[in-house]
């Protein structure tokens, strides 16, 4: 057994996004004309701020996330988002099983982490022998915890990220969640500020 933290990587953010909302979104005005080489920027903060978020539309970001079974089933709730997740029906976990650490470790007591790890081990050894007595993994995995490790990427546009932010890194949304999408808001609001800057929680 492996416990491991949860995290991502941005997969595809391509250079020229902004250009590419700018040339859709200037056809409404017929306003190609005004495009300059720094005038993307500006042009999408007022579609933003004008709440024009249909021309934010045109840009995908893809998203690999490594987090648990729990937090993905919240995922793939937004339904406008395109997945592919690792499938406990394919995957054979007879190596190291992994198991991602919940993020609020470091304000749990030992005995609390103790009952966990004691959970995720006892687990692991029950998969392993439904495997030996002739289960498949797609039928072993009815054993399987909430915090099993699981990698999906997701792929959706700009508009669509935005509400996911909104939703999962309010106060509301799950911990867990939410530790998993503040650090790539704040990547996102480094990379492309006229998108995300205004998102403040
Ligand atoms: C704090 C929190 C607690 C939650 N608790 C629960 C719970 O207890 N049980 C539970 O089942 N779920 C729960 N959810 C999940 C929630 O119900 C949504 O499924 C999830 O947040 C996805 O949101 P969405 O539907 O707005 O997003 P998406 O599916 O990404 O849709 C984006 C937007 O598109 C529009 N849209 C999409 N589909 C339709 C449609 N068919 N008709 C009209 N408009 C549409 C809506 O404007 C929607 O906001 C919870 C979510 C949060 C954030």
């Amino acid at each position: 057994m492996k416990i491991i933290d949860q995290g991502h990587e941005i997969i595809s953010l391509p250079d020229n996004l902004l250009q590419v909302i700018e040339t859709a979104g200037r056809t409404c005005y017929k306003s190609e004309d005004k495009i300059t080489p720094d005038s993307a920027a500006g042009f999408v903060q007022r579609m933003r701020d004008r709440g024009h978020h249909a021309m934010i539309e045109f840009a995908d970001i893809i998203v690999r996330f490594t987090t648990n079974r729990g937090v993905t089933h919240e995922l793939v709730r937004h339904r406008l988002f395109s997945f592919a997740q690792e499938s406990t029906r394919y995957v054979r976990y007879d190596g190291k099983m992994e198991f991602i650490r919940p993020c609020w470790w470091e304000d749990s007591s030992h005995e609390q982490r103790a009952i966990w790890e004691t959970a995720m081990g006892e687990t692991e050894t029950r998969y392993l022998e439904l495997l030996k007595s002739g289960w498949r993994p797609e039928q072993a995995r009815e054993v399987l915890p909430n915090s099993l490790k699981t990698e999906i990427v997701v792929k959706g546009n700009i508009r669509e990220w935005r509400h996911m932010f909104a939703l999962r890194c309010s106060k509301k949304a799950h911990p867990q969640i939410r530790a998993l999408m503040l650090p790539l808001l704040a990547k996102l609001q480094k990379r492309l500020p006229v998108v995300f800057d205004d998102l403040v929680f």
